[in-house]
C-alpha cells in the first residue's frame, strides 16, 4: 500500500500540498480526481521521486519512500535509497514515453536486465508474455514511431509491469489518445486491475473510466481532500458543493 503521512509539497511560495494525509490499502484501487492545479500530478510524480517532499513522510508498504531509518529515526532518502524503493513502483504516463530508439524488446526488457538483473532469457520471456497479454505479440520487433498510440500506450503498460513493481501510477493515460482508441486500453488497464493485487493510483478526468477501475475516488481540490467513497456514491450523490461542481464541468 501507499501512505501520506503530513506531506507538505511546496513549489516556491505556491503550496501545492499542505499537511495531507491518506492511505490505499494494499491492492486498492484508487482514482484521484479534482480541478487542474489540485495537485494530483504532484502526489504521482512525488511517488515517483520525480519531486521531493518539503515535509512529512511517503511510505510504501512498511518502508519509507521519501526518507530512510537511521536507528529510530527517519532521515532524508539518499540516491541509493530512492533507487532501491523506485523498483516497487511502476508508472503509466500520459505521453507513452517509450525509448524512441529501441525496438518494443527492448523497450521491455532494458530496465529489467539493467535495474532487476535478468538475465537476457528471463527478461525476454517475461517481455513475451506481456505482449501477448496486451495483444501485440506481434509488434516485438517494432518501433515506437510504427505504432499507433493506443499501442504504445498497451507497450508502456507491459513495459512498466515488467518491473513487477508493487504500485502502479497511471497519470491521464488516455487523453493523448484518438477517441477510438481509448476505450481499448481502458479494457485493458481494468481487466490488469481486476486480475491482480497490484495497488493502483490513478489520476483521469474521464469519470467513467474511474468509476471502472476504482474502488475508492479521493475528490482533491487545493491539494486537500475535499471528500472521498466508492464511485457510485461520489459519482451519484456528492455530499460537497465542491465535488458536484467539478462533477458538473467534466460530465
Ligand atoms: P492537472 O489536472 O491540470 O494536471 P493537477 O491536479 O495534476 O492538475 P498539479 O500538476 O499537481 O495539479 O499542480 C499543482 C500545482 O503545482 C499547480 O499550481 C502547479 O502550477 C504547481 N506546479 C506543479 N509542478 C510544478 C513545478 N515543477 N514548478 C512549479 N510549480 C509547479
Amino acid at each position: 500500500g501507499i501512505r501520506f503521512e503530513k506531506v507538505v509539497k511546496r513549489f516556491g511560495r505556491n503550496v501545492v500540498l499542505r499537511e495531507l494525509d491518506f492511505e490505499v490499502a494494499p491492492g486498492e484501487r484508487v482514482t484521484l480526481i479534482g480541478p487542474s492545479g489540485s495537485g494530483k500530478t504532484t502526489i504521482l510524480r512525488l511517488l515517483m521521486t520525480l519531486e521531493k517532499v518539503d515535509g512529512g513522510v511517503i511510505w510504501i508498504g512498511d518502508r519509507p519512500l521519501s526518507h530512510m531509518r537511521r536507528g529510530d529515526r527517519l532521515v532524508p532518502a539518499n540516491e541509493k535509497h530512492l533507487h532501491e524503493m523506485r523498483k516497487q513502483v511502476g508508472m503509466v504516463f500520459q505521453q507513452f514515453n517509450l525509448f524512441p530508439n529501441m525496438n518494443v524488446l527492448r523497450n521491455l526488457t532494458e530496465a529489467p536486465m539493467r535495474v532487476l538483473g535478468l538475465s537476457k532469457d528471463e527478461a525476454v520471456e517475461r517481455a513475451r508474455r506481456l505482449l501477448d497479454m496486451v495483444g501485440l505479440a506481434d509488434k516485438i520487433d517494432a518501433h515506437p514511431s510504427q505504432l499507433s498510440g493506443g499501442q504504445q500506450q498497451r507497450v508502456a503498460i507491459a513495459r512498466a509491469l515488467a518491473m513487477e513493481p508493487k504500485v502502479l501510477l497511471l497519470d491521464e493515460v488516455t487523453s493523448a489518445l484518438d477517441p477510438e482508441l481509448v476505450v481499448g486500453v481502458q479494457d485493458l488497464l481494468r481487466d490488469i486491475a481486476r486480475g491482480s493485487d497490484l495497488t493502483m493510483l490513478c489520476v483521469t478526468h474521464e469519470m467513467g473510466f474511474a468509476r471502472d477501475i476504482s474502488d475508492r475516488v479521493l475528490m482533491f481540490d487545493q491539494g486537500q481532500i475535499v471528500e472521498e467513497g466508492p464511485p457510485e456514491r461520489i459519482f451519484e450523490e456528492p455530499a460537497e458543493q465542491r465535488t458536484r461542481d467539478f462533477l458538473q464541468a467534466v460530465l
